[in-house]
Protein backbone atom coordinates (compact mmCIF):
# COMPACT_ATOMS: atom_id res chain seq x y z
CA UNK A 1 0.00 0.00 0.00
CA UNK A 2 1.22 3.03 -0.86
CA UNK A 3 0.05 6.32 0.39
CA UNK A 4 -1.70 9.25 -1.81
CA UNK A 5 -1.68 13.07 -0.68
CA UNK A 6 -5.62 13.52 0.55
CA UNK A 7 -4.80 16.87 -1.51
CA UNK A 8 -4.06 15.06 -4.32
CA UNK A 9 -6.09 12.00 -3.97
CA UNK A 10 -7.26 11.01 -7.22
CA UNK A 11 -4.89 8.35 -8.56
CA UNK A 12 -3.79 9.56 -12.15
CA UNK A 13 -5.10 8.44 -15.36
CA UNK A 14 -3.13 7.20 -18.11
CA UNK A 15 -1.70 4.60 -16.11
CA UNK A 16 -0.94 1.60 -17.81
CA UNK A 17 -2.22 -1.79 -16.35
CA UNK A 18 -0.40 -3.58 -18.81
CA UNK A 19 3.12 -1.67 -17.66
CA UNK A 20 5.97 -4.23 -16.89
CA UNK A 21 6.74 -2.20 -13.44
CA UNK A 22 5.89 -1.78 -9.80
CA UNK A 23 2.60 -0.38 -10.84
CA UNK A 24 1.70 -3.95 -11.96
CA UNK A 25 1.19 -4.64 -8.41
CA UNK A 26 -1.43 -1.85 -7.79
CA UNK A 27 -5.03 -2.63 -8.71
CA UNK A 28 -7.38 -1.60 -11.68
CA UNK A 29 -10.22 0.35 -11.99
CA UNK A 30 -13.74 -1.97 -12.71
CA UNK A 31 -16.48 -0.54 -14.43
CA UNK A 32 -19.09 -2.29 -16.43
CA UNK A 33 -18.27 -3.31 -20.25
CA UNK A 34 -22.02 -1.97 -21.36
CA UNK A 35 -24.83 -1.13 -20.57
CA UNK A 36 -27.83 -3.15 -19.50
CA UNK A 37 -31.74 -2.30 -18.14
CA UNK A 38 -34.40 -3.81 -15.50
CA UNK A 39 -37.32 -2.69 -14.64
CA UNK A 40 -39.45 -3.20 -11.21
CA UNK A 41 -40.83 -1.09 -8.49
CA UNK A 42 -40.01 0.52 -6.17
CA UNK A 43 -40.56 -0.69 -1.92
CA UNK A 44 -41.59 2.51 -0.63
CA UNK A 45 -43.40 4.27 -3.46
CA UNK A 46 -44.66 1.51 -5.81
CA UNK A 47 -43.70 3.08 -8.49
CA UNK A 48 -42.74 1.01 -11.56
CA UNK A 49 -39.37 2.55 -12.32
CA UNK A 50 -36.28 1.21 -15.12
CA UNK A 51 -32.66 1.89 -14.48
CA UNK A 52 -30.12 1.52 -16.62
CA UNK A 53 -26.68 0.60 -15.82
CA UNK A 54 -23.91 2.49 -17.49
CA UNK A 55 -20.09 1.95 -17.63
CA UNK A 56 -18.53 5.49 -15.77
CA UNK A 57 -15.20 6.97 -16.84
CA UNK A 58 -12.47 6.60 -14.34
CA UNK A 59 -12.14 8.36 -11.45
CA UNK A 60 -15.75 9.45 -11.53
CA UNK A 61 -17.42 7.03 -8.93
CA UNK A 62 -20.87 5.71 -9.03
CA UNK A 63 -23.20 8.66 -10.19
CA UNK A 64 -26.96 8.36 -9.74
CA UNK A 65 -28.68 10.05 -12.98
CA UNK A 66 -32.07 11.03 -12.84
CA UNK A 67 -34.27 11.02 -16.25
CA UNK A 68 -37.72 11.34 -17.64
CA UNK A 69 -39.34 11.12 -20.84
CA UNK A 70 -37.94 14.84 -22.12
CA UNK A 71 -34.04 14.14 -20.63
CA UNK A 72 -32.07 14.06 -17.73
CA UNK A 73 -33.22 16.29 -14.57
CA UNK A 74 -29.69 15.88 -12.75
CA UNK A 75 -27.21 13.97 -11.06
CA UNK A 76 -26.06 12.83 -7.66
CA UNK A 77 -22.88 11.33 -6.80
CA UNK A 78 -23.40 8.36 -4.51
CA UNK A 79 -21.29 9.21 -1.72
CA UNK A 80 -21.85 10.19 2.26
CA UNK A 81 -22.05 14.31 1.93
CA UNK A 82 -25.23 13.79 -0.25
CA UNK A 83 -27.17 11.19 2.21
CA UNK A 84 -30.10 13.28 3.10
CA UNK A 85 -31.96 10.65 4.70
CA UNK A 86 -31.35 7.24 6.42
CA UNK A 87 -34.26 6.32 8.47
CA UNK A 88 -36.28 3.80 6.62
CA UNK A 89 -33.13 3.34 3.38
CA UNK A 90 -30.61 5.19 2.14
CA UNK A 91 -31.64 8.06 0.09
CA UNK A 92 -28.95 10.57 -2.07
CA UNK A 93 -29.89 13.88 -2.91
CA UNK A 94 -29.07 17.38 -4.54
CA UNK A 95 -30.67 20.64 -4.20
CA UNK A 96 -34.45 20.67 -3.44
CA UNK A 97 -35.97 18.42 -5.51
CA UNK A 98 -33.70 15.08 -7.27
CA UNK A 99 -34.09 12.24 -4.46
CA UNK A 100 -32.99 8.60 -5.03
CA UNK A 101 -33.76 6.13 -2.12
CA UNK A 102 -33.19 2.33 -1.66
CA UNK A 103 -29.52 2.79 -3.31
CA UNK A 104 -28.14 0.68 -0.45
CA UNK A 105 -28.52 -2.68 -2.21
CA UNK A 106 -27.17 -1.70 -5.82
CA UNK A 107 -24.55 0.25 -3.93
CA UNK A 108 -23.67 -3.15 -2.06
CA UNK A 109 -23.89 -5.12 -5.27
CA UNK A 110 -21.42 -2.50 -6.84
CA UNK A 111 -19.12 -2.51 -3.52
CA UNK A 112 -19.23 -6.87 -3.32
CA UNK A 113 -18.44 -6.92 -7.43
CA UNK A 114 -15.36 -3.88 -6.38
CA UNK A 115 -16.71 -1.66 -9.61
CA UNK A 116 -15.38 1.55 -9.11
CA UNK A 117 -17.15 3.32 -11.68
CA UNK A 118 -20.50 3.27 -13.19
CA UNK A 119 -23.83 6.05 -14.11
CA UNK A 120 -26.86 4.58 -12.78
CA UNK A 121 -29.80 5.96 -14.74
CA UNK A 122 -33.10 6.23 -13.28
CA UNK A 123 -36.41 6.89 -14.31
CA UNK A 124 -37.94 7.86 -10.85
CA UNK A 125 -37.14 8.50 -7.09
CA UNK A 126 -36.41 5.05 -5.72
CA UNK A 127 -34.09 1.96 -6.80
CA UNK A 128 -36.51 -0.93 -7.54
CA UNK A 129 -36.42 -3.54 -5.23
CA UNK A 130 -36.46 -6.19 -7.32
CA UNK A 131 -36.04 -9.58 -4.87
CA UNK A 132 -35.12 -7.52 -1.58
CA UNK A 133 -31.12 -8.47 -2.26
CA UNK A 134 -28.69 -7.75 -4.24
CA UNK A 135 -28.40 -10.89 -6.45
CA UNK A 136 -30.49 -9.02 -9.42
CA UNK A 137 -27.90 -6.59 -9.60
CA UNK A 138 -25.28 -8.34 -9.33
CA UNK A 139 -26.83 -10.73 -12.39
CA UNK A 140 -27.25 -7.64 -14.10
CA UNK A 141 -23.55 -6.22 -13.58
CA UNK A 142 -22.15 -9.87 -14.40
CA UNK A 143 -24.87 -9.74 -17.53
CA UNK A 144 -23.04 -6.40 -18.95
CA UNK A 145 -19.68 -7.51 -18.03
CA UNK A 146 -16.79 -5.77 -16.35
CA UNK A 147 -13.56 -4.41 -17.24
CA UNK A 148 -10.23 -2.76 -15.90
CA UNK A 149 -9.62 0.49 -16.57
CA UNK A 150 -6.65 2.03 -16.78
CA UNK A 151 -6.39 4.31 -13.80
CA UNK A 152 -4.97 2.77 -9.92
CA UNK A 153 -8.06 1.76 -7.49
CA UNK A 154 -7.30 3.95 -4.31
CA UNK A 155 -8.92 2.92 -1.12
CA UNK A 156 -9.35 4.58 1.90
CA UNK A 157 -7.13 3.10 4.81
CA UNK A 158 -8.24 3.36 8.20
CA UNK A 159 -5.50 4.48 10.74
CA UNK A 160 -7.66 4.14 13.95
CA UNK A 161 -10.47 2.93 15.75
CA UNK A 162 -13.86 4.83 15.13
CA UNK A 163 -16.84 4.15 16.55
CA UNK A 164 -20.36 5.56 17.10
CA UNK A 165 -23.36 4.24 19.42
CA UNK A 166 -27.08 5.19 20.00
CA UNK A 167 -27.78 3.27 23.36
CA UNK A 168 -27.43 -0.15 23.23
CA UNK A 169 -26.66 -0.18 19.00
CA UNK A 170 -23.03 0.61 18.08
CA UNK A 171 -21.12 0.35 15.01
CA UNK A 172 -16.96 0.43 15.07
CA UNK A 173 -14.48 0.13 12.64
CA UNK A 174 -10.76 -0.70 13.32
CA UNK A 175 -7.66 -0.39 11.03
CA UNK A 176 -7.62 -3.67 8.90
CA UNK A 177 -5.59 -4.77 5.68
CA UNK A 178 -9.15 -6.09 3.72
CA UNK A 179 -12.89 -5.06 4.79
CA UNK A 180 -14.61 -6.97 7.13
CA UNK A 181 -18.06 -7.00 9.28
CA UNK A 182 -18.91 -9.06 12.09
CA UNK A 183 -22.54 -8.36 12.23
CA UNK A 184 -25.02 -9.09 15.12
CA UNK A 185 -28.19 -9.02 15.58
CA UNK A 186 -30.64 -9.61 18.27
CA UNK A 187 -34.96 -9.43 18.46
CA UNK A 188 -37.37 -10.46 21.33
CA UNK A 189 -39.22 -12.02 18.36
CA UNK A 190 -38.20 -16.22 18.53
CA UNK A 191 -38.16 -16.29 14.71
CA UNK A 192 -35.33 -14.64 14.69
CA UNK A 193 -33.70 -14.47 18.01
CA UNK A 194 -30.10 -13.72 17.87
CA UNK A 195 -28.02 -13.85 14.94
CA UNK A 196 -24.49 -13.63 14.34
CA UNK A 197 -22.34 -13.16 10.42
CA UNK A 198 -18.72 -12.54 9.98
CA UNK A 199 -17.37 -11.99 6.52
CA UNK A 200 -14.71 -10.62 4.44
CA UNK A 201 -14.93 -9.07 1.39
CA UNK A 202 -14.11 -11.03 -1.71
CA UNK A 203 -16.25 -10.98 -4.52
CA UNK A 204 -16.99 -14.60 -4.61
CA UNK A 205 -17.71 -14.50 -0.84
CA UNK A 206 -19.87 -11.55 -1.37
CA UNK A 207 -21.93 -13.63 -4.12
CA UNK A 208 -22.05 -17.10 -1.85
CA UNK A 209 -22.07 -15.60 1.47
CA UNK A 210 -24.34 -12.30 1.22
CA UNK A 211 -25.76 -11.02 -1.87
CA UNK A 212 -28.90 -12.88 -1.87
CA UNK A 213 -29.79 -12.24 1.37
CA UNK A 214 -33.55 -10.56 1.64
CA UNK A 215 -34.49 -7.42 3.53
CA UNK A 216 -36.71 -8.69 6.00
CA UNK A 217 -40.52 -7.70 8.12
CA UNK A 218 -42.40 -8.81 10.67
CA UNK A 219 -45.64 -9.84 9.89
CA UNK A 220 -46.95 -7.27 12.83
CA UNK A 221 -45.60 -4.58 11.28
CA UNK A 222 -46.21 -4.79 7.59
CA UNK A 223 -50.21 -3.60 8.34
CA UNK A 224 -48.74 -0.69 10.57
CA UNK A 225 -46.28 -0.05 8.04
CA UNK A 226 -48.99 0.16 5.55
CA UNK A 227 -51.54 2.69 7.56
CA UNK A 228 -48.51 4.81 7.31
CA UNK A 229 -48.17 4.75 4.00
CA UNK A 230 -44.90 2.66 3.90
CA UNK A 231 -43.90 -0.22 1.78
CA UNK A 232 -46.46 0.05 -0.60
CA UNK A 233 -44.59 -1.85 -2.97
CA UNK A 234 -43.57 -4.91 0.09
CA UNK A 235 -44.73 -8.14 -1.11
CA UNK A 236 -43.10 -11.97 -0.28
CA UNK A 237 -41.98 -11.15 -3.58
CA UNK A 238 -39.33 -8.43 -2.28
CA UNK A 239 -38.77 -9.58 1.53
CA UNK A 240 -38.97 -11.91 4.15
CA UNK A 241 -42.35 -11.66 6.21
CA UNK A 242 -41.48 -13.18 9.20
CA UNK A 243 -44.83 -14.74 10.92
CA UNK A 244 -45.32 -15.58 14.81
CA UNK A 245 -43.78 -18.96 14.37
CA UNK A 246 -42.91 -19.39 10.84
CA UNK A 247 -41.38 -17.66 7.46
CA UNK A 248 -44.49 -16.81 5.49
CA UNK A 249 -42.61 -17.02 2.20
CA UNK A 250 -43.48 -20.33 0.24
CA UNK A 251 -39.87 -21.39 -0.38
CA UNK A 252 -39.12 -20.00 2.64
CA UNK A 253 -35.08 -18.91 4.14
CA UNK A 254 -32.32 -18.66 1.67
CA UNK A 255 -29.95 -18.96 4.46
CA UNK A 256 -30.79 -19.92 7.90
CA UNK A 257 -29.50 -16.10 9.53
CA UNK A 258 -30.99 -14.41 6.40
CA UNK A 259 -31.74 -11.73 8.29
CA UNK A 260 -28.04 -10.49 10.16
CA UNK A 261 -26.73 -11.21 6.64
CA UNK A 262 -29.22 -8.37 5.05
CA UNK A 263 -27.74 -6.21 7.68
CA UNK A 264 -24.33 -7.08 6.51
CA UNK A 265 -25.02 -6.77 2.89
CA UNK A 266 -27.06 -2.80 3.78
CA UNK A 267 -23.89 -1.80 5.69
CA UNK A 268 -21.77 -3.31 2.86
CA UNK A 269 -23.77 -0.79 0.60
CA UNK A 270 -23.88 1.55 2.91
CA UNK A 271 -20.38 2.35 3.50
CA UNK A 272 -19.47 2.04 -0.13
CA UNK A 273 -21.00 5.61 0.37
CA UNK A 274 -17.60 6.13 1.35
CA UNK A 275 -16.54 6.80 -2.49
CA UNK A 276 -14.12 4.05 -2.37
CA UNK A 277 -13.25 0.86 -0.73
CA UNK A 278 -12.65 1.03 3.10
CA UNK A 279 -10.03 -1.02 4.28
CA UNK A 280 -10.80 -1.82 8.08
CA UNK A 281 -12.95 -3.93 10.18
CA UNK A 282 -16.48 -3.37 10.86
CA UNK A 283 -18.19 -4.72 14.11
CA UNK A 284 -21.95 -3.94 13.87
CA UNK A 285 -24.20 -4.76 16.59
CA UNK A 286 -27.88 -3.88 16.03
CA UNK A 287 -27.22 -1.24 13.89
CA UNK A 288 -28.82 0.07 11.03
CA UNK A 289 -29.06 2.70 7.87
CA UNK A 290 -28.82 5.80 9.91
CA UNK A 291 -25.59 4.47 12.17
CA UNK A 292 -23.92 3.45 9.59
CA UNK A 293 -24.05 6.81 8.07
CA UNK A 294 -23.19 8.13 10.81
CA UNK A 295 -20.28 5.99 11.12
CA UNK A 296 -19.31 7.21 7.76
CA UNK A 297 -19.22 10.94 8.84
CA UNK A 298 -17.59 10.03 11.80
CA UNK A 299 -14.95 8.34 10.13
CA UNK A 300 -14.65 10.47 6.94
CA UNK A 301 -14.53 14.03 9.06
CA UNK A 302 -11.69 13.15 11.49
CA UNK A 303 -8.39 13.40 8.88
CA UNK A 304 -6.69 11.74 11.19
CA UNK A 305 -8.51 9.12 10.95
CA UNK A 306 -7.66 7.26 7.89
CA UNK A 307 -5.77 8.13 4.46
CA UNK A 308 -6.11 6.91 0.94
CA UNK A 309 -3.66 4.31 0.15
CA UNK A 310 -3.20 2.68 -3.63
CA UNK A 311 -5.13 -0.41 -3.44
CA UNK A 312 -2.78 -3.33 -4.25
CA UNK A 313 -3.50 -6.01 -1.97
CA UNK A 314 -1.35 -8.95 -2.78
CA UNK A 315 -3.12 -11.42 -2.10
CA UNK A 316 -6.09 -10.20 -3.21
CA UNK A 317 -8.89 -12.29 -5.18
CA UNK A 318 -9.20 -9.04 -7.37
CA UNK A 319 -5.83 -9.03 -8.29
CA UNK A 320 -5.52 -12.57 -9.43
CA UNK A 321 -8.70 -11.98 -11.87
CA UNK A 322 -6.83 -8.71 -12.81
CA UNK A 323 -4.05 -10.58 -14.19
CA UNK A 324 -6.92 -12.47 -16.01
CA UNK A 325 -8.53 -9.85 -17.59
CA UNK A 326 -6.27 -6.93 -18.03
CA UNK A 327 -5.83 -5.75 -21.55
CA UNK A 328 -2.44 -7.02 -22.52
CA UNK A 329 -0.13 -4.10 -24.41
CA UNK A 330 0.97 -5.17 -27.95
CA UNK A 331 4.22 -6.12 -27.92
CA UNK A 332 6.93 -3.44 -27.96
ZN1 LIG B 1 -31.63 -3.68 2.96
Amino acid sequence: MRELEKADSTPKEGADPSAGDVRNEMLWQRTLKSSIQCTGVGVHTNQRVAITLKPGAPNSGIVFRRVSDAGVIGEVRATHVNVVDSRLCTVLGSGRSLRIGTVEHLMAAFAGLSIDNAVVEIDADEVPVMDGSAAPFVFLIECAGIVTQAAARRAIQVLKPVSVADGERHVSVMPAATFSIDCRIAYAHPMIGQQRVRFTLTPSAFKTELCRARTFCLEEDVSKMRDAGLAKGGSLENAVVIGRNRVLNDDGLRYENECVRHKALDCLGDLYLAGAPILGAIESVRAGHALNHRLLNALMSDATAWRYVLHDAAEDELSVEAERTMPRAASA
